[in-house]
């Protein structure tokens, strides 16, 4: 089983059985988010074949799929309904993406992408009103394994000429799939709206303050290590593999 660096080590641990032994609920209700996904994620490619945004289907049982989740979330208890819908998002996000850890089931994380990623306020609105509307039951012992599907994001955000990219991963995103905002906080809301390649294990938002600013001079690039913040001068190329002179970890990084 391939290992995700955004999750924690616990929910990195997990096989498909100790998984649902600890959130029976989710385990129920998982599989018929990820039918329902795939069977939209089919038709939106139906939809780019036709060139008709209208086509999309809406009776696909996405919707529900989604209350049933979060009701499970509730059940299990991985998340708090007090939270902001965004910590709301990213738990669904997380548990999308641990059950194609261990079910690999790609074709259906597409769908998941066009709605909260493309369509975000819409999807936040739609977890927003559904657990608005779960929350009138009584909920017990609330929370008490959320911090299995906290994102554990140690990013290290860095400018290149066509976007920005991660140290740590393989994870960029292009300037055009992102809406650079000043409000609430300055950074860029990821959409997804150019490349429609759904990358779920970017975040939906990323704060400017975390980016750091290509230094170029000339033919040279001055860039932090992730690992010691050792500022270290390389020659540009389109894809650079450096490696710090102080503590000789390596990472990626694109001009
Ligand atoms: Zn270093």
């Amino acid at each position: 089983m391939f290992k995700l660096k955004i999750f924690s080590d616990e929910l990195n641990a997990l096989d498909e059985e100790r998984f649902c032994r600890l959130f029976p609920e989710l385990g129920k209700a998982v599989p018929e988010l990820f039918r329902s996904m795939s069977v939209a994620s089919q038709s939106l490619s139906n939809v780019d074949f036709f060139g008709n945004p209208q086509g999309v289907r809406r009776d696909n049982g996405f919707e529900q799929a989604v209350s049933s989740v979060l009701g499970a979330c509730i059940s299990d208890h991985v998340i708090e309904l007090k939270a902001p819908v965004l910590i709301h998002l990213n738990t669904l996000r997380m548990i999308v993406l641990k059950w194609d850890q261990l079910t690999e089931q790609e074709s259906a994380l597409n769908y998941f992408g066009y709605i909260f990623y493309r369509f975000h306020k819409y999807g936040k609105a739609l977890v927003s009103e559904k657990l608005k509307y779960l929350g009138d039951v009584e909920v017990k012992n609330e929370s008490s394994m959320a911090h299995y599907f906290l994102p554990h994001e140690e990013r290290h955000w860095y400018t290149s000429q066509l976007g920005v990219g991660d140290k740590g991963s393989s994870d960029f995103f292009l300037y055009e799939d992102a809406e650079k905002v000043s409000l609430p906080q300055p950074g860029y809301v990821i959409h997804f709206k150019k490349s429609q390649q759904y990358n779920l294990k970017l975040p939906f938002f990323v704060l400017e303050e975390d980016i750091e600013l290509a230094q170029a001079q000339s033919s040279k690039l001055v860039t932090a290590c992730p690992s010691c913040a050792q500022k270290c001068r390389v020659s540009v190329f389109d894809v650079m593999q450096i490696k710090c002179p102080k503590c000789q970890s390596t990472w990626k990084q694109r001009a």
